[in-house]
């Protein structure tokens, strides 16, 4: 971890913070300068440059092979216009999302070919007693719910995720404060120390995974994330035996702004994280430019739904099928509890600075 030492931008000479003046002052030669003159100079010397390309570089869709094509086939659903993908062979089948009849038009509608997939982990089974342990303590819950016959059309669904590759610089800087409190026989004492903390760096994100299913709640979906990388493989179409996969209604390029969200989000994190020790902490300015837009890859995550009906409402389930992470609306206690996807854990190269901008001083009765 390096750290930034503040210049004289006039002699190069290292600056001092001065309390009376509330600038940093040059011994050398005197000059003075705002901490806020000083964060833009230092930001207009970042080399940093934005990728402003409109297109996902690296977006080469592989296509199905024709012995693969003619074992698959499409089934539409009317109501809520989903996209699925199975075995020619699989009967008659219901939308995974609101349990309406699908029809298999006569044309297998070609479409991209998956690069990976996350293959189901949990089965029927577990997907089945993770609801039901879910049910577990709501006497009121109406019976509807816990009918085996229909707990029995949980279904499973790989759910099309678009997954980018993205290069981000970060400059950041908060007010932070210290306390101490101390006390001698007449007086209680609180010194508060004031310090500006300036953080810059780089995160290279890859993998950030956006859904490309229009069908699919994405509030839903991220409550469910994250899935684990490890068990990502090339994909193989003997995964899908006996399985439906939801096919992609959204292309990269319309998901650009849910990839930087999701990004952005994670870097405010990351470097709000960094910055440790402090009673408080109050982001000042924060900037983040996006240095390379990545490749996209292609990929199927696993995911367990149940829908049910009741009182004129919907209340969805959905499992992930890797994790067993899970989300359940229910009309007795809401416990629809979204977690961020990303925890940070990626390596995050970083330089940091903290200096003590003011010292307040208070002795109370
Ligand atoms: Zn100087
Ligand atoms: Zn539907």
């Amino acid at each position: 971890m390096d750290t930034l030492n503040y210049k004289c931008p006039n002699c190069s000479a290292g600056l001092t913070f001065d309390s009376k003046e509330q600038k940093m002052k040059c011994e050398f030669c005197g000059s003075t300068y705002s901490l806020e003159e000083l964060d833009k100079l230092a930001e207009q010397q970042d080399t940093v440059e934005e990728d402003k390309t409109e297109k996902w570089k690296g977006f080469e869709p592989e296509q199905w092979q024709s012995d693969e094509k003619s074992n698959m086939a499409v089934w539409n659903c009317p109501s809520c216009g989903a996209e699925i993908l199975a075995e020619k062979t699989t009967g008659s089948t219901v939308c995974p999302y609101c349990d309406n009849p699908m029809i298999m038009p006569e044309q297998f509608k070609d479409s991209y070919r998956p690069d990976y997939i996350i293959p189901f982990m949990k089965s029927k089974k577990e997907a089945k007693q993770a609801l039901k342990a879910h049910y577990e303590g709501k006497p009121l819950l109406p019976k509807v719910f816990k009918d085996e016959n229909h707990l029995e059309e949980i279904r499973a669904v790989y759910v099309p995720f678009w997954l980018f590759d993205l290069d981000t610089a970060g400059r950041f800087s908060y007010e932070a404060t210290k306390t101490r409190v101390w006390e001698d026989d007449d007086y209680n004492y609180t010194a508060t120390r004031f310090y500006h903390v300036v953080r810059a760096g780089k995160i290279n994100f890859r993998k950030i995974p956006v859904d490309g299913s229009k069908a699919i709640d994405d509030t839903m979906m991220e409550a469910i994330e994250p899935y684990e990388y490890q068990d990502l493989t090339e994909f193989n179409m003997s995964y899908l035996s006996g399985y439906m996969a939801d096919k992609y209604d959204q292309e990269p390029d319309e998901l650009t702004g849910r990839v930087y969200e999701r990004m952005e989000q994670s870097v405010k994190d990351c470097f709000e994280a960094s910055v440790k020790g402090y009673a408080t902490v109050t982001p000042k300015q924060e900037k983040v430019t996006v240095t390379n837009k990545g490749e996209v890859k292609y990929g199927l995550f696993p995911v367990w739904f149940l829908n049910t009906k009741w009182n004129g409402k919907t209340y969805s389930f959905a499992m992930n099928g890797q994790t067993g992470r899970l989300i359940g609306d229910l009309p007795v206690g809401k416990d629809l509890a979204v977690k961020y996807w990303f925890k940070c854990h990626i390596p995050l190269t970083i330089a940091m600075t903290a200096i003590v901008t003011a010292l307040r001083f208070m002795g109370v009765i």
